[in-house]
């Protein structure tokens, strides 16, 4: 029965695990095999080593996909509730961060433990390890590996993105579902810091360590956050949802000081005969170095706010509001926390992640082109996307 299972699911990460007992619970037998000594690694890495493993917040706005519709059916049917369902049972302590984040109080393996223990609850096998070396269906699915050939009458795909390679993280499911005749949205790294190469814009890169609350902006979607400048770009919350929506050769768009209006507030210091230069009169209100770089771009140099012409205040005051960067570029699949793109969902069923021209292949998680925001949305995504697909294979 090992070698033949009713289910085969490739990759024991999130969405596999969740896959395998939703239908073994359902009275499938379900084997799982990844290439890794041991399970859940991106699990045990995330959040900290905390898991930031739900949203409060969850709604299929929230997830990038060529067909916006897609996550839809999936989240509407596993929610977070349920999820802190499961957590409740095995007595996981948790707590919630901030904007909806939900957390593990002690640490991300209380939530790979969880999922062995419900996968062993309900007999799923679980062989880590294991390479594959062929997939083929002849007629039943045909699974070459390293410790010997599978047959199965379905076959899942939970393999994941392209990040952090080192983690070996690989593009089996890509090759898969291309084998089988599906297409795959070209990947691409998302949640990834941005890098800056024009030399006009070098200035970034030398307030490496700077943070501040930003709003980030690309196109019609912006964020509220923190925005921190690294020695290579810019990284931070509000910058690494923005790299998701991000195409090389668009500008984002920061605003230095959300919620305030700069003109009148220097205004008001040029009012109050202010005697303070510029690195001061911005560092009121912006981190000293910043503030400084930013006076020494746009502010009269030696002479005090009062002495400005109230054009110069406007022109300065619109810029830190609207300050155009160009990045060149991310810094890559080693550095992104997800992958966009994947497993083109037009021939999945949303309902079931099947393949609709491959009865019996599913693809689920971060292998599908759905990507959520930053803040527990991806490992949702893994729950929901595999929960459907184990519900379903546990009725058919
Ligand atoms: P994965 O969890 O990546 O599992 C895929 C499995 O497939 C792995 O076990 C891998 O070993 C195996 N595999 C790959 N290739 C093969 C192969 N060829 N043969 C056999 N097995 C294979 N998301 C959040 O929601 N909250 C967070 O706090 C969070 N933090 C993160 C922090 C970091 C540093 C990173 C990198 C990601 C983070 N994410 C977070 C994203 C989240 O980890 C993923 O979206 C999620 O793990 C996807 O689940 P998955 O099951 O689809 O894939």
């Amino acid at each position: 029965a090992r070698r033949a299972p009713d289910v085969l699911i490739i990759g024991a990460g999130a969405a596999g695990l969740m896959a395998a007992f939703t239908a073994a619970r359902r009275g499938r037998r379900v084997v799982v095999l990844d290439h890794a000594p041991e399970v859940g690694r991106k699990i045990l890495i995330s959040g900290g080593g905390r898991c930031n493993f739900t949203n409060t917040e969850m709604r299929a706005e929230r997830f990038i996909s060529q067909n916006k519709h897609f996550a839809r059916s999936a989240l509407s049917r596993y929610t977070p509730a349920q999820f802190l369902e499961l957590l409740a049972k095995h007595k996981i302590p948790w707590h919630e961060k901030k904007l909806g984040q939900l957390f593990c109080d002690n640490s991300a393996r209380d939530i790979v433990q969880m999922l062995l223990a419900e996968c062993a609850a309900a007999n799923v096998t679980i062989l880590t390890d294991v390479r594959i070396t062929d997939v083929t269906k002849p007629q039943d699915f045909r699974v070459q590996t390293s410790a010997g050939t599978f047959t199965s009458k379905a076959l899942v795909l939970a393999t994941g993105g392209l990040s952090i390679p080192k983690l070996g993280a690989t593009s089996f499911s890509y090759n898969i579902a291309r084998y089988f005749g599906l297409s795959v949205v070209s990947p691409e790294p998302a949640l990834v810091p941005l890098v800056f190469g024009q030399p006009d814009e070098s200035w970034v890169q030398s307030l490496a360590g700077v943070s501040l609350p930003v709003r980030a902006s690309c196109g019609k979607i912006g964020f509220d956050e923190s925005l921190l400048f690294t020695h290579r770009g810019l990284s931070g919350p509000a910058l690494l949802q923005i790299s998701s929506y991000w195409e090389p050769g668009q500008a984002v768009r920061i605003n230095l000081l959300p919620g305030e209006d700069l003109n009148a507030l220097l205004a008001g210091l040029k009012k109050a005969k202010g005697q303070m230069k510029g690195p001061a009169a911005l560092g009121r209100w912006l981190p000293h170095r910043l503030a400084q770089e930013l006076a020494r771009q746009g502010a009269p140099e030696e002479r005090p706010v009062v002495e400005w012409p109230d054009r110069t205040l406007r022109a300065l005051a619109d810029r830190i509001h609207r300050l155009d960067l160009h990045p060149t570029g991310t810094e890559g699949f080693a550095k992104a926390e997800v992958t966009r793109g994947g497993v083109d969902t037009r021939k999945l069923s949303s309902k079931t992640m099947e393949a609709q021209t491959v009865p019996n292949l599913y693809v689920i998680g971060e292998a599908v082109d759905v990507t959520g925001w930053l803040g527990g949305y991806n490992f949702h995504w893994a729950w929901a996307s595999g929960h459907a697909a184990g519900e379903a294979l546990g009725e058919s």
